[in-house]
């Protein structure tokens, strides 16, 4: 993968991976129903949401506030959790497994419209444009004043792309 934090810090945009842009091993990840968490949160700030609301232990202590997350993922069991409990909306998870050329992604959701179940949603890429149609699996209500999590099936090829959805 390549590294151009330059093209993350000038821009606000995650554009490609960059160092501290976690991504699960492969081959596990290929076979672990329920996905793993997929954090792209590579920028030293004084936060750790991901870590305090993990119930699994999978996202590592941090030694200073300001340190990016890492993760174990052994211990993550795909849950969401975090998803709707970042502040930056920098935690996704992303299931390999549900086949036919599908992949699932738990996304975090702040706009209006809510989709419904079953809803066709246009899916953006990280800089806003449409790269595929995603259907609606599940809308998690968050607890108090956290996110709404969106699960929605995608093309398993996009995604390493697909980070938002837009509601018509
Ligand atoms: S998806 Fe669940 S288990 Fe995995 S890091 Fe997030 S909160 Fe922890
Ligand atoms: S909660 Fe979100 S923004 Fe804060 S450190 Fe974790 S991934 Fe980054």
């Amino acid at each position: 993968m390549s590294c151009d934090k330059d093209k993350l810090f000038n821009s606000g945009v995650l554009v490609e991976h960059v160092e501290g842009a976690l991504l699960p091993p492969q081959e596990k990840w290929e076979a672990k129903k329920g996905g793993y968490v997929v954090i792209e949160c590579p920028k030293r700030i004084p936060c750790n949401p991901c870590h305090t609301s993990c119930p699994a232990g999978a996202v590592l202590p941090f030694e200073d506030i300001n340190d990016t997350p890492k993760i174990d993922y052994d211990k993550c069991t795909g849950c969401g959790i975090c998803v709707s409990r970042c502040p930056g909306l920098a935690c996704f998870v992303i299931d390999l497994t549900v086949g036919k050329g599908q992949a699932l992604i738990k996304l975090p959701y702040e706009m209006l419209p809510l989709p419904s179940k079953g809803q066709k949603v246009k899916c953006l890429n990280r800089v806003g444009e449409e790269v595929a149609e995603g259907e609606i699996t599940s809308v998690t209500e968050p607890s108090k004043d956290k996110t709404y999590v969106l699960s929605v099936l995608i093309p398993k090829d996009k995604a390493d792309d697909i980070r938002a959805v837009k509601v018509q």
